[in-house]
């Protein structure tokens, strides 16, 4: 087994995140680690969300990909703490979400503390602040949907915290 994390990063990185794809895993910043132990290989991720299914998608997606890279023996373990925030993500990757129609997580700690307070979000197609939550769930958990006022289209937020 070839011990180069930079090349099972490369793996890693050629998984698309399965609700956002345009954005992959690494991306996304949920892998955590990547260790060696022996023969096996040992993969650590946060969970975006706790609630997320899609972590159950990303698990398996991870294992299929590293077995086709002929790492027979991956364990993928999660690590809850520190949870996951959306500062992880990059600045790249946050317009790479605007891009795709997800409005992105407001600076830092976002998400909850931003949908209680009700500050606006601005819509990813016009970039007007007059937006509205019209559900704390959009198109998967993860997401919360918003309508713009001025455009009057549907967006989804990203509010994984
Ligand atoms: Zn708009």
């Amino acid at each position: 087994m070839v011990e180069n994390k930079k090349l099972i990063y490369r793996y890693l990185s050629e998984i698309s995140d399965p609700e956002i794809p345009v954005i992959n895993i690494v991306e996304m910043g949920v892998v955590r680690d990547v260790l060696f132990h022996g023969s096996k290989l040992e993969i650590k991720l946060t969970p975006t969300y706790s609630g997320c299914p899609a972590m159950d998608m990303i698990h398996q997606l991870v294992e299929e990909k590293l077995h086709s890279k002929g790492y027979n023996s991956v364990e993928v373990t999660l690590v809850y703490k520190p949870a996951w925030t959306t500062d992880w993500m990059s600045d790249e990757t946050k317009q790479k979400l605007a891009r795709y129609g997800i409005a992105p997580p407001l600076g830092k700690v976002a998400s909850k503390k931003t949908l209680l307070n009700n500050e606006h979000v601005s819509c990813p197609q016009c970039g007007s602040k007059n937006t509205e939550m019209k559900s704390m769930f959009g198109s998967t958990a993860c997401k919360a949907l918003y309508v713009c006022k001025k455009c009057l289209e549907p967006f989804d937020y990203f509010k994984c915290i």
